[in-house]
């Protein structure tokens, strides 16, 4: 998804700081600090314009939230629902998902959410895909122990991929849903915006996977 610039963008988000997060690597060790209370922090990787992020706030005041996205542009759109909604539990941060293992401490985050990440279907950008090994070292640094990975997706070509390299790298598999929306699972899940708009297309894949038993 590439959205054109905005030119109110940059503005928008130095005028709401109390929000976003642009510096992650002074954050490191002390995120619990951007929340009003100290919880479980779940993040999302490409959180695009935020519709997940902010309904899973809202849902589950008893974790905090941190919205990951890459595109200025993109993310100040998630601002604006999250000015909106103006949570305690709920944070954005604008920059690229490859560092999360520079802006989080070993250990400190309790689920990663990865929701219609883009596909890259090209061979030689299959490291930009955000299930590579690569992305997997990191996740396993961040994460707890006991802590999940969770994708979604309806592109069958990156949900192979995900299958394969989860699989490859010593994963284990607490959920794989061929068809989400046509499943038991549905009760408890929140839509995102590509979601909303794919899922009467063609089919909905979840994916939920550990790197320990
Ligand atoms: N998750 C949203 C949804 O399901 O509606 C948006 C999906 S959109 C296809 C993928 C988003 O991931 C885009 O907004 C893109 O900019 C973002 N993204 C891709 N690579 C990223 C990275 N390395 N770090 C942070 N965001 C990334």
């Amino acid at each position: 998804m590439r959205v054109r610039n905005k030119p109110w963008a940059d503005g928008y988000i130095k005028d709401n700081q109390k929000y976003i997060v642009t510096d992650p690597e002074n954050w490191i060790g002390k995120w619990s600090q951007r929340f009003e209370k100290e919880q479980p922090i779940h993040i999302e990787i490409g959180t695009g314009k935020g519709q997940f992020i902010v309904e899973m706030a809202k849902k589950h005041p008893e974790v905090n939230f941190l919205g990951i996205e890459i595109q200025k542009t993109v993310i100040a759109i998630a601002l604006k629902k999250v000015v909106e909604a103006d949570l305690p539990n709920l944070q954005l941060v604008h920059t690229d998902g490859a560092g999360v293992d520079t802006f989080f401490g070993k250990h400190e985050i309790d689920t990663v959410y990865l929701n219609f990440s883009d596909p890259w279907p090209k061979k030689r950008h299959a490291k930009r895909r955000l299930t590579s090994p690569t992305f997997l070292d990191s996740y396993k640094t961040i994460l707890k122990e006991d802590a999940p990975v969770v994708f979604k997706t309806d592109n069958r070509g990156l949900f192979e991929y995900s299958v394969i390299t989860f699989n490859n790298y010593g994963m284990y598999f607490d959920l794989l849903s061929l068809d989400l929306h046509n499943s038991e699972y549905m009760e408890d899940n929140v839509e995102t915006e590509y979601e909303h708009k794919f899922s009467s297309k063609g089919p909905i894949y979840k994916i939920v996977a550990y790197f320990n038993k």
